[in-house]
């Protein structure tokens, strides 16, 4: 192909992906709304979703007619939901958990199984479980979230501390087995994608998610796309140092955030012993909730040192916004209060940050990783 026709075509995927954002968005968008909004010319609106109404992801909503401005009915267009169906799998230590979304995000057949340390033996019972999933559906492409470093362009797992895992190519044996696109990624990555396809970051080109559970992560979007770095090792806060005489760090500095403020510290801290159940979480915020002064003053300080480490990303990237998720957050304002007051001390003065709270609760790793395979199959090539 020429020059030439490479450019037609990266205008294209370019053209049809501001299009299905924005009815993403909107819920419901008429093509006039859309040519206007966008600056594209109505021939190629109509063009680019003359597309994907005749491949079905999106329909017109003949009842909700509009008056647009040049007085002729303008028809709102939505997304299909049932057009296709993704799988999403988040992998976690010693679990893994998998779903089927719609097009809206809307989770189905939520199922979790656990593994053992044996990688071959894992995506032997993955691809079984996906075998089943995958029957009598039109399922698009297939998301999986790891922790760890992943490149995602080659679908391999480069190191994941937490899994124990080295050098693992994760999406060839399974789309070898099922003939359908397998995209990997890091985690947190995959759950800022959940909340730009269905989430707070909606509305938003510019955010960064904060991941804060067994460790301390961030999902950077810059201009609407996922910030990887050159090494895929972006948004690694965790290991940003908050306090140089802080404790010795697994990542072995000392004094990153997460001795400070993931749920492994805060547990350590409070109980001298490692964490090893999602309930611990609960069992300090039922300490703080008794007004016990131990478990505030460690929450607080996790607070505090987060609010650092935040400030630092906000100085660097100025985005428009932070999202917080993850169980560390469940601990409420005895964290988030202390967080904001040294988050904003710090702050370079012209510098503005929204803080949200994530909505998408304890399956945001499922959003994520459907959001992930929805972005491949849409947004990666010419011909849907
Ligand atoms: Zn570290």
């Amino acid at each position: 192909m020429n020059l030439r026709g490479v450019n037609h075509q990266l205008v294209k995927i370019k053209n049809r992906n501001l299009i299905l954002r924005l009815i993403y968005e909107r819920g419901s968008i008429s093509r006039q709304e859309i040519s206007r909004l966008i600056g594209l010319t109505p021939a190629t609106v109509t063009n680019i979703t003359g597309e994907l109404l005749e491949k079905g992801f999106i329909t017109e909503l003949s009842n909700f007619r509009e008056k647009s401005s040049a007085g002729r009915k303008a028809v709102p267009l939505a997304i299909n939901p049932t057009a296709g169906y993704v799988i999403g799998v988040d992998i976690r230590p010693k679990i893994v958990r998998m779903s089927i979304s719609d097009l809206l995000g809307r989770l189905s057949n939520i199922e979790s199984f656990p593994y053992n340390s044996n990688r071959d033996e894992l995506i032997e019972t993955l691809v079984e479980k996906l075998q089943v999933l995958t029957e009598d559906r039109d399922i698009l492409g297939i998301g999986i979230g790891v922790p760890g470093l992943v490149d995602s362009s080659s679908g391999e797992v480069k190191i994941s501390p937490n899994l124990g895992w080295k050098n693992l190519n994760l999406s060839g044996p399974i789309e070898k087995s099922l003939r359908i696109p397998v995209t990997v990624e890091n985690n947190v990555r995959v759950m800022a994608l959940g909340e730009r396809w269905f989430g707070k970051g909606k509305k938003s080109d510019n955010f960064i998610l904060v991941y804060v559970s067994l460790g301390v992560g961030s999902g950077i979007v810059i201009s609407g796309k996922i910030y990887k770095g050159i090494n895929n090792s972006a948004g690694e806060i965790g290991h940003t140092v908050v306090s140089e005489d802080g404790e010795l760090c697994n990542c072995g500095k000392k004094g990153c955030l997460e001795t400070f403020a993931s749920a492994r510290a805060i547990v350590k801290n409070f109980k001298g012993t490692s964490l090893d159940e999602d309930s611990d979480i609960d069992e300090i915020k039922s300490a703080i909730e008794k007004g016990d002064k131990r478990a505030i003053e460690i929450v607080n300080r996790a607070g505090h040192y987060l609010g650092v480490g935040i400030s630092n990303l906000v100085n660097i990237l100025d985005p428009e916004m932070i999202i917080l998720a993850g169980r560390v957050i469940r601990l409420g304002k005895t964290l988030l209060f202390p967080m904001r007051e040294s988050l904003e001390s710090r702050l370079f003065s012209t510098n503005k940050i929204r803080i949200e709270i994530s909505e998408l609760g304890k399956e945001i790793g499922l959003y994520g990783a459907s959001a992930l395979a929805l972005e491949k199959f849409f947004y990666d090539k010419e011909e849907l």
